[in-house]
Order: C-alpha cells, then sequence, then structure tokens
C-alpha cells in the first residue's frame, strides 16, 4: 500500500485587498509565502473577483519555491461557497448550484466555508456536491468548527483548512497538509481524494 506523504502545507483560504474588506498586498503575500519556514502554497480567494490571484501569480513567478493556487470565494445567495483551479468568476447573481455546474464543467474543487458561521450555508451543505469541507476556520468559534466537522463526517467529505485572512497578522493560522507534489492540478486531486490533513500555526 502507498503510504501517505503530506509533502505540501497550503493554506487553502486567504483574502488579498482586491477582496475590498482585506488589506493584504499581493508582494506582502508572495513576500511573506517565500520566507515562510514550511508553508509553500497558498490559495488566493478573494470575494467574487480573480484580480488579487493574477496579481499575486504575476508576483510568485520570481520565486521557485512557491505555489499559488486559483481561487474565488463566491457569494451566493445564503452565504459563500469557494471554488479553486478556475481563473474566471461565475456570472452572477449565481445560486449554489449554478456555481457547482460552472465549477464541475471546468474540473474546479468546490469547498464549503465556515458553514456554520455568519455567511456559511448551514445544512443546505447536505443537498449539494461539494468536494470538501473547511473545518478549521480562526474566525469561527471552536464550536462552529466542531459543527463543520461533524457535518464533514456526516456527509462523508474531506476536511481541509484556511486562515481566511483579511490582514497580515491573521495568515498562516489554519492550513491544510495535503498529500502531492507542488503542482496544482495534483493538489486539486488531492483534495477531491480526501487526501488532506488540518493543522494549525497556533
Ligand atoms: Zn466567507
Ligand atoms: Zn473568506
Amino acid at each position: 500500500m502507498r503510504k501517505n506523504n503530506f509533502a505540501q502545507a497550503i493554506d487553502l483560504h486567504v483574502h488579498t485587498k482586491f477582496s475590498g474588506d482585506a488589506k493584504i498586498t499581493p508582494k506582502e503575500l508572495v513576500d511573506q509565502l517565500h520566507a515562510h519556514p514550511f508553508i509553500k502554497g497558498v490559495a488566493i480567494t478573494d470575494h467574487d473577483t480573480i484580480r488579487g490571484y493574477e496579481e499575486v501569480s504575476k508576483l510568485a513567478k520570481a520565486f521557485e519555491d512557491i505555489l499559488i493556487i486559483p481561487g474565488i470565494e463566491v457569494s451566493v445567495e445564503n452565504g459563500h461557497i469557494i471554488i479553486l483551479g478556475i481563473e474566471e468568476c461565475p456570472t452572477y447573481p449565481s445560486s449554489i448550484e449554478s456555481v457547482i455546474d460552472f465549477t464541475k464543467e471546468r474540473s474546479g474543487v468546490v469547498i464549503i466555508p465556515h458553514p456554520y458561521r455568519e455567511l456559511g450555508i448551514g445544512d443546505t451543505s447536505e443537498d449539494i456536491e461539494a468536494d470538501a469541507i473547511e473545518v478549521l476556520n480562526p474566525n469561527a468559534t471552536q464550536e462552529e468548527n466542531k459543527k463543520a466537522e461533524n457535518l464533514a463526517r456526516k456527509i462523508n467529505l474531506p476536511c481541509v483548512a484556511g486562515s481566511d485572512a483579511h490582514s497580515l497578522q491573521e495568515m498562516w493560522l489554519a492550513y491544510t497538509k495535503v498529500d502531492a507534489k507542488q503542482e496544482v492540478n495534483d493538489i486539486l486531486r488531492a483534495i477531491k481524494n480526501g487526501r488532506v490533513k488540518v493543522a494549525s500555526t497556533r
């Protein structure tokens, strides 16, 4: 049997100033990632825009040790859905179902962030075809995160984590260990297949 090797440590939920409610600049993000001793990948998940990802990935080309995953935290009618591996926004306003179809058509990954926090989609998660649940979000309470973990177990989905950082101090507080190569498609595949472990630097 193949032995797991959680070689990648990736923060799957970070905002840049292009989110409007966040302060992190693309340059700060790239510098911090390059300087970090072991977190070497990040998914840029700005609210309803890909511009932050575009700027960050441009700057990241100067560094060989870091990986930037395209993502969007999409606003749907009753909360947020994170999609990864996609470099275009869905059309708005979007229903959850249409965002999921949009993502699957493009072979992306659907993550349900902070299901029981404010702007989480809650129990609706049980009725949709997501790929993973964010069970560790530092902006959610312990109880909300625990509920998310129970949900993931109930509907049998992989558990992932991200800092949901909107400022520099919040970066990397939670991240995901991934059994994959340092390559976007391999990481997305590993998330879908559950070759992931949640972790925290707190
Ligand atoms: Zn959110
Ligand atoms: Zn967020």
